[in-house]
């Protein structure tokens, strides 16, 4: 695609990468059918080829951008689904990821809107305000109900969680340890389901991974990320990095899958920075998913249960571990029933069941529809904002796990307290 950034541009660390995207875009147009935001609303500006020009204008032009450029760029989900139709291999990330930074350097958000990005960066990031957020939500549930727009999308997360036990701490030991691996605790996740990490915790020392909890580190920064807030999210990622390297382990690991994406783009958050470039460079080549730690293991479950795997856009289009979610599930005695459109982003995408929260609703209530049809006892996926967003739609008919509670109970761990058990097996 022709463009007009200038050599500073081009040669900048940060912006370099965006320029280059624009530059291998041939405006094919393969990629508009892959886009949720494209198939809901059948408009080019909402499509991945429309956004790469508005972005483009808006980069090269510099300084505030147009309220229409805004507006499409804010309904990107950045679910990267693009990127999988794509014959110029165009890296879709690193322009989007410049654009937000760069509309929340330039452009002036109504004060409301500003309030609220403003919260979920500086609240929602904080296990210990999310759980008095959580309390608040389920004293004042009839009122939360009832909230409208993106204030009730936000509030009405508490009430679809479903935390069971304490947050863990510690980790079972394994009987011969293999690795020992930090685990990060996360932001929202601690405090909405804590009983997951517990979990991940029995599945990895099955298989001789001893868990020992990341002190020091808090949210990976993919929150304020995925706002363009890229100072807050820096400040998450320096701590991790700094906390990670004060002690001796085999690797690190965060169990949402959108969180391990995050940490394994850490060096290009600070790229061009002399001090901080290679230790995230470091920190990423020893970040994990659980899907990667978790082998599969043979075994026969309690009762052979259809499933329903739901593979998070982070995992499909980031992490390239198409599959693997589902090998484990078969490995483990369950039948994996497939579902249409499993591709397409179920609208969680990080923020975006807050701030789009019409958009999020529609892909939810379409994801619901395509996973009822599967006829599923269970649906699995393996990243919080899925489970909870999913979990909060009318449309769900069964109960809802993330993969490590479902494996562990298969494994000879204890039942999920949300997992009811058909009356007749299959
Ligand atoms: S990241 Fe997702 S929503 Fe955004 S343009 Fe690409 S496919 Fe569409
Ligand atoms: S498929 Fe790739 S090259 Fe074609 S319009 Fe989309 S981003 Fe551009």
């Amino acid at each position: 695609m022709k463009y007009n950034f200038t050599a500073e541009q081009i040669a900048d660390p940060q912006m370099g990468p965006a320029t280059q995207a624009v530059r291998s875009c041939v405006h094919c147009g393969f990629c508009t059918a892959t886009c949720p935001t494209y198939v809901l609303l059948g408009d080019e500006r909402d499509s991945p080829r429309g956004r790469i020009v508005l972005m483009k204008d808006m980069l090269e032009k510099g300084g505030a951008p147009t309220d229409e450029q805004v507006y499409h760029i804010d309904r990107c989900l950045s679910c990267l689904n693009c990127k999988t139709a794509c014959p110029s291999s165009v890296n879709y990330q690193r322009l989007v990821d410049q654009a937000r930074a760069h509309i929340q350097e330039h452009y002036k958000r109504p004060l409301g809107e500003r309030l609220l990005r403003w919260t979920i960066a500086k609240v929602m990031t904080r296990p210990a305000l999310v759980r008095i957020g959580l309390l608040l939500t389920r004293i004042g549930a009839p009122v939360v109900k009832i909230i409208p727009g993106k204030l009730g999308a936000m509030a009405r997360i508490g009430l679809s969680a479903r935390p069971q036990g304490p947050e863990p701490t510690n980790f079972p030991k394994p009987t011969q340890t293999l690795k020992r691996i930090a685990i990060m605790p996360g932001c929202v996740q601690g405090a909405l389901s804590p009983q997951i990490d517990a979990a991940v915790g029995r599945v990895l020392a099955r298989r001789g991974i001893e868990l020992v909890a990341l002190e020091g580190a808090g949210c990976c920064g993919a929150l304020p990320h995925h706002m363009g807030r890229e100072h807050d999210s820096q400040v998450f990622a320096k701590r991790a990095i700094t906390a990670y390297e004060q002690g001796r382990y085999d690797g690190v690991l965060i169990t949402a899958t959108g969180c391990s994406s995050q940490l394994k783009d850490y060096a290009q958050q600070f790229a061009g920075d002399p001090v901080w470039e290679p230790r995230a460079r470091k920190f990423a080549a020893a970040a994990y998913d659980f899907a990667e730690l978790c082998t599969p293991l043979t075994v026969t479950p309690p009762q052979p249960l259809r499933v329903a795997y739901h593979p998070a856009c982070s995992l499909q289009n980031s992490l390239k571990l198409n599959g693997v979610g589902e090998a484990m599930l078969e490995a483990a005695g369950f039948i994996v029933t497939p579902f249409n459109e499993s591709h397409l982003c179920c609208g969680s995408a990080g923020t975006y069941s807050i701030l789009q929260p019409d958009l999020s609703s529609q892909l939810r209530a379409r994801k619901l529809g395509n996973i009822a049809a599967a006829e599923a006892d269970v649906l699995v996926s393996g990243n919080i904002g899925c489970l909870q967003h999913l979990a909060g739609g009318e449309g769900l008919t069964q109960p809802i796990l993330h993969l490590a509670e479902l494996l562990d109970w298969a494994e000879g761990g204890p039942r999920p307290a949300n997992l009811e058990l058909p009356a007749q097996p299959h």
